[in-house]
């Protein structure tokens, strides 16, 4: 099944739950906009490389598309579709004025060097054109980009508008850096969310987090941060992995100095706080917590039996397969679904949107306090939903419904034009 397919199975079960209009279903069944460019960069040796680049925007019902720009050499348009629509889900489940989109290049930025970096993200974001914009759709980071990249998208997208606009033209992008207009916390912001997501999970289930043992699949922004504040928690950290490699230490690995070492070595092997292990074994770990902040199915019918944890807070877009959500929860193992889980991230960009829009800076205690508020709304919403419809250990459906019944109403208010 392709990973569009995937999700949108995650969604119909909720759909039919709350008998959602057909005409609804029908629109949410496809994205609205499919854009696919082709753009030719200079590379560092003199040569000229041609580069695939999509943006999908599934859906803008409540508010203007948003979400994020992979560059992985796996980017294809069913993924960037099935990223697109949960982004749609992840905005109406945490009930922000925004839509949802996606948007990546076919490619390996670990290929590329800073300057080839640039120049493939200035051509891209000059090949979108309109296509992108404050008010209509919001780029942000994502697996491969980072604050830089939003950066040189944003000084693409201003300079290619009047002077006039210059400023009015930052809010383009998300995730931007501190000194070009981005958000106190938005670094740590999608992580932020899942600590405060699971500080619910936790509160429901008289669960301590001091002395609390965790797993994380994929140490990058969302994987690192939330190693580092599970650990300011009283957690400890037994294994860690990037796409190189993994590492265990049964005493608890220090997440500042395993991304010391990562951002000096890359690969985690010959990190003296752990040892190394085959990746496989990272999912036999028993820990309290698992956290996959990697890519998409990352947990599957081969390796859920080896599962033994409390709770999976799915850091990642769509880590857990179908097959494997069904044996969580015949398990009973709690899932928090990413549209849930990783809504930090979009949440915080939201905020920076907003202080770009009305020239503020707002203080790191403030982002955070409005990013648990909506993260313990969204979480109540996903927990009053699952008891009305009786669902048990099935959050991921109970998500859905949040979000399904908050786009069927404004779909209900408005209308199809003409
Ligand atoms: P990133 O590029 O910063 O980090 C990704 C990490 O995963 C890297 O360390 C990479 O080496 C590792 N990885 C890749 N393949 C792996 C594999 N097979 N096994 C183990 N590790 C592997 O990306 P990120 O921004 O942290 O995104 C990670 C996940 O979180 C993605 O699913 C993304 O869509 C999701 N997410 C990110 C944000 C955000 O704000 N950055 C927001 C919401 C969701």
């Amino acid at each position: 099944m392709s990973l569009y397919e995937t999700a949108k199975n995650q969604w119909r079960r909720a759909a039919e739950l709350i008998e959602l209009e057909p005409w609804i279903a029908m629109i949410l069944s496809e994205p609205k906009n499919e854009i696919r460019v082709n753009f030719p960069v200079l590379m560092d040796d003199g040569q000229y490389r041609l580069f695939k680049g999509y943006r999908v925007q599934h859906n803008n019902i409540l508010g203007p598309y948003k979400g994020g720009i992979r560059y992985h050499p796996q980017v294809d348009i069913d993924e960037v579709k099935a990223l697109a629509s949960w982004m749609a889900f992840k905005c109406a489940l945490t009930d922000l004025p925004l839509g949802g989109a996606k948007g990546g290049v076919e490619m390996n930025p670990k290929e590329h060097s800073q300057n080839e970096l640039m120049r493939i993200t200035r051509r891209f974001t000059h090949a979108l054109g309109e296509n992108i914009g404050p008010d209509y759709d919001i780029p942000a980071p994502d697996v491969g980009t980072n604050a830089q990249t939003m950066v040189w998208m944003m000084d693409t997208h201003i300079n290619s508008t009047s002077a006039h606009d210059r400023f009015a033209m930052r809010g383009v992008v998300t995730g931007k850096t501190l000194s070009s207009g981005g958000s106190l916390g938005r670094d740590k912001a999608t992580a932020q969310g899942t600590v405060y997501a699971l500080e619910s999970w936790a509160e429901r289930n008289g669960f301590e987090f001091d002395g609390a043992t965790f797993v994380v699949q994929g140490f990058g922004n969302a994987g690192s941060w939330t190693a580092r504040l599970l650990c300011r928690k009283g957690a400890k950290l037994l294994a860690a992995s990037n796409s190189r490699g993994a590492v265990y230490n049964e005493k608890g690995i220090d997440p500042d100095e395993l991304l010391a070492y990562l951002g000096a070595h890359k690969d985690p092997a010959g990190f003296t706080g752990a040892e190394s292990i085959p990746d496989k074994q990272l999912w036999q770990i028993k820990a309290d917590i698992l956290v996959p902040a990697a890519l998409e199915s990352q947990i599957d019918i081969n390796n859920v039996g080896d599962i033994d944890v409390k709770v999976i807070a799915e850091a990642a877009n769509g880590p857990t397969s179908p097959a494997a959500d069904e044996v969580l929860r015949e398990r009973e193992i709690a899932v928090i679904p990413d549209i849930l889980c990783n809504a930090g991230g979009v949440i915080v960009s939201y905020f920076e949107w907003v202080q770009n829009r009305k020239y503020e800076r707002w203080e790191l205690e403030e982002v955070d306090r409005k990013l648990r508020r909506l993260m313990t709304a969204a979480y109540d919403a996903v927990e009053e939903a699952g008891k009305r419809f009786s669902l048990g250990h099935d959050t991921r459906t109970a998500a859905y419904l949040v979000a399904l019944e908050r786009m069927q109403r404004a779909y209900r208010d408005r209308g199809i034009f003409p």
